[in-house]
């Protein structure tokens, strides 16, 4: 099987393509580095079944390939917010992009969507027929409703031209490789910890995530890729904890001494986030198997070795 990795040098991307890699799969990964990195693939660069093409999705693109993972977009607030006429093109633009190609070849193509298309959810848990509650205006619009229409393209290319899709919502994913200049609570606390600095609660930190680690969401992923279900599919870790609870496991891991400091809330943040992965369970066989805890313990040492070579 021949893949394409759109953000293949990306943090989920780059894990995708070593476990491609792994099963003897080829992978083509196409990035163009604006939020990866040539250095989360260096690993695999003599290896026989994967290349690397530098490009970026809002440009088309003629490859021969049987798959697409089309995971090409900034993920965090910090770098979708910082060009966001960028972020709309790359989620729009390169999503029709990828889906010409799709159709062209006669692919199956997988995109990974968000769970930001539900906005401030107003339903808890989020299912998959939850339809959202996005502010289409605000500082978090260009990649929550870009995403919106990104699913939107998925769905009427599948609609009208019979293109093969998969449409995988995936809730905060955390690992080995996250960007440190991402400003991801899960990067941030860890660095911030790492040096012996305060860590930056925004508001009073009661707001919720679910934190899924990244082995599991590449699992899901390929099990989403290889089944029968188009989707959408929320891949996430249901167990959810207030950023305060985050803050204060990360602190006992790494130095429980470090105060915690209060900044301002940004604006649109969602005050509350959990899975409902009852369709991955019963559709994919799908659950995520690694606690917090371990985790964190495989991220902080990942952190450890590149912020302080130790
Ligand atoms: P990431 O920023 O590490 O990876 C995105 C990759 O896409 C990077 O390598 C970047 O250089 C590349 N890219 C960006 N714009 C591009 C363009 N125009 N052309 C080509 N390449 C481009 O983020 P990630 O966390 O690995 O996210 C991967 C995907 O998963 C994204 O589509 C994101 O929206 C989605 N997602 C991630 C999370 C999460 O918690 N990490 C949550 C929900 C959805
Ligand atoms: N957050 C925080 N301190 C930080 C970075 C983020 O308290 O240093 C909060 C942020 O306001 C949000 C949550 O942590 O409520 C998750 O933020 P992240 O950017 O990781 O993901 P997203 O908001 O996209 O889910």
């Amino acid at each position: 099987m021949r893949n394409l990795v759109t953000g293949g040098a990306g943090f989920i991307g780059s894990h995708l393509c070593d476990r491609l890699l792994e099963r003897g799969d080829e992978v083509l990964c196409l990035d163009n580095f604006y939020t990866g990195a040539r250095t989360n693939v260096a690993h695999l660069r003599d290896h026989p079944n994967f290349e690397l093409i530098r490009h970026d999705v809002i440009e088309p693109i003629s490859l021969e390939v049987d798959r697409i993972f089309h995971l090409a977009c900034p993920a965090s607030p910090v770098h979708y917010q910082a060009d966001a006429i960028q972020t709309i093109k790359t989620s729009v633009l390169g999503t029709m992009n990828m889906l010409d190609l799709a159709k062209r070849l006669k692919a199956r193509i997988l995109i990974a969507s968000t769970s930001e298309i539900y906005g401030d959810p107003l339903e808890h848990p989020q299912t998959e027929a939850y339809w959202g509650n996005v502010n289409p205006i605000g500082i978090r619009s260009c990649y929550d409703e870009s995403k919106r229409m990104a699913e939107t393209l998925m769905f009427d290319y599948h609609r009208q031209h019979g293109v093969d899709i998969r449409v995988m919502r995936i809730f905060n994913t955390y690992g080995p490789r996250m960007n440190e200049h991402d400003g991801r609570v899960v990067s941030n606390f860890i660095c911030q910890a790492l040096r012996g600095k305060p860590l930056t609660v925004y508001g009073e930190g009661q707001q919720t995530r679910s934190f899924c680690y990244v082995d599991d969401n590449v699992d899901g992923m390929m099990r989403l890729m290889d089944g029968e279900h188009i989707g959408p599919i929320n891949i996430g870790n249901p167990n959810e904890f207030t950023i305060l609870e985050l803050a204060q496991k990360v602190l006992e891991m790494v130095n429980p001494e470090l105060p915690i400091i209060n900044l301002p809330l940004p604006s649109d943040d969602p005050r509350q986030r959990q899975p409902d992965i009852t369709k991955a369970r019963t559709l994919l066989g799908w659950e995520p198997k690694v606690f917090l805890e371990e985790g964190l313990a495989r991220t902080i040492a990942d952190f450890r070795a590149r912020l302080l070579g130790k």
